[in-house]
């Protein structure tokens, strides 16, 4: 119940100020995020993709107000590509980037977008891996989904997300599931309007089925973004269904979330990729997990008493 109230938190900036601030936030937010520069993540990519997982990246940044902050996020991103190079992980480390971080929100921002996130998919290209683009709030899905078809004439492997709640995600699922295309599958993490998605959680989870099964029967790679072990065992299911191998699809989960369960599935001769953020603007990032579910929002608020 107090999911949507964190979510309508984690785009106020008076709260961003006050949660920000908090000495003991800290601690808890790094649970999550794996540090706040490439230096200290390209270590945790190494120890990962060590231990069997494959990795994608998100350097941390959302709702710019400002072209330089966009060229900034360009920046980091290159700055990540670089640093990844001498790895040779190839597509075991790909980037997920948010198009708000490059100025999908500003005057102009679909053509700005598309600019500024250009470089950083071509830099990839050049080290062997790719990027997928986040899918962020439902004003931005038709622009998000028209710059992944464009950047996709010349980079195919680029991949796009689409999120159960979203009344029209059954369509788009249809759309995208076509030879080479890659489609990261997750509920969504916004506060969205009953106008356009599902409000019961029940039903954003047999929305995901129907998702599922639609990209599993078609011809694209689908990647299934949840920890939820019932969709775990159904994506199994379906998967072996539709005759695909193990490396036919694969499974993504959050870094800091159900580690064990990451490790045990790649044991088992899955495909597994860790969802690694860093950088310094974790705020709303953070909120969205704490909304997620009861469990992360009690480490937190246990944080605050235990001081
Ligand atoms: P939930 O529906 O939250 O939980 C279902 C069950 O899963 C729980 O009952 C529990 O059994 C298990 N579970 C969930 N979390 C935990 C936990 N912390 N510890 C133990 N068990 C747990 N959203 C977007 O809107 N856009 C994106 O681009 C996007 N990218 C994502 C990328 C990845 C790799 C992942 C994993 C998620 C992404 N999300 C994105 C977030 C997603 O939309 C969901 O908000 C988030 O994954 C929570 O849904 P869930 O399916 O994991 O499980």
């Amino acid at each position: 119940m107090l999911g949507p109230v964190i979510l309508a938190a984690s785009r106020s900036d008076q709260m961003r100020r006050i949660v920000s601030a908090a000495p003991v936030t800290k601690p808890v937010v790094n649970r999550f995020i794996a540090g706040e520069s490439v230096q200290e993540t390209v270590p945790v990519v190494q120890e990962t993709a060590a231990r069997g997982l494959e990795v994608t990246l998100d350097v941390l940044g959302e709702d710019i107000t400002d072209p330089a902050e966009a060229l900034r996020a360009r920046d980091a991103y290159l700055e990540l590509i670089e640093a990844l190079k001498p790895l040779a992980l190839g597509v075991r480390a790909e980037m997920s980037v948010k198009l708000s971080s490059f100025g999908q929100a500003l005057s102009g921002g679909h053509e700005l977008a598309l600019k500024n996130v250009t470089p950083v998919v071509e830099a990839a290209a050049e080290i062997g891996t790719t990027v997928t683009l986040d899918m962020e709030d439902h004003t931005t899905v038709d622009s998000t989904l028209a710059i992944h078809a464009e950047l996709r004439q010349r980079f195919p492997q680029t991949g796009a997300v689409v999120q159960s709640y979203l009344f029209r995600t059954e369509d788009d699922c249809r759309a995208l599931a076509e030879a080479g295309s890659r489609v990261r599958l997750v509920k969504g993490a916004y506060k969205e309007p009953a106008t356009v998605a599902y409000q019961d959680k029940a039903e954003v989870d047999k929305a995901y089925i129907r998702c599922l099964k639609i990209l599993m029967e078609g011809e694209g790679y689908p990647m299934i973004g949840s920890h939820d072990p019932r969709i775990i065992s159904i994506s199994q299911e379906l998967a072996r269904r539709a005759g695909r191998k193990l490396d036919d699809y694969e499974f993504q989960m959050l870094y800091g979330i159900r580690e064990a369960e990451q490790f045990r599935l790649a044991a088992e001769g899955h495909r597994v990729r860790t969802y690694i953020a860093y950088g310094t603007d974790w705020y709303g990032y953070f909120m969205r997990r704490l909304a997620e579910r009861p469990a992360n929002l009690a480490f937190f608020l246990r944080s605050l008493v235990s001081r």
